[in-house]
């Protein structure tokens, strides 16, 4: 899988390694992303749910998400997807 993740840089690691909650309840795997649709009992259950494996294997492949693209429009030619959102996220 790594050398397939490897071939692509669109991939975003974002939805293998977090998911958000607001203070609504609406579930999504970042904050730039439109909220899952399906009503879970945990953010574990929603973390390892169907919804978040299809965005997951979305990234796997390089395909961009609709709900991705205002991420992808942003991006500047020096920062990668992580790079982006760590910046956004704790401001370094
Ligand atoms: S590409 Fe952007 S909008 Fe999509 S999951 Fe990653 S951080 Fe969120």
């Amino acid at each position: 899988m790594k050398s397939s993740i490897q071939n692509h840089e669109k991939f975003c690691v974002v939805p293998f390694v977090k998911i958000v909650q607001d203070t609504k309840g609406t579930v999504r795997p970042c904050h730039w992303h439109e909220e899952l649709k399906e009503d879970y009992d945990s953010l574990s259950d929603a973390f390892f749910g169907v919804e978040m494996e299809s965005i997951r294997e979305d990234m796997r492949k390089g395909i961009i998400r609709e709900e991705c693209r205002k991420c992808h429009d942003c991006k500047t030619v020096t920062l990668n997807l992580i790079e982006q959102h760590l910046i956004i996220c704790i401001g370094i």
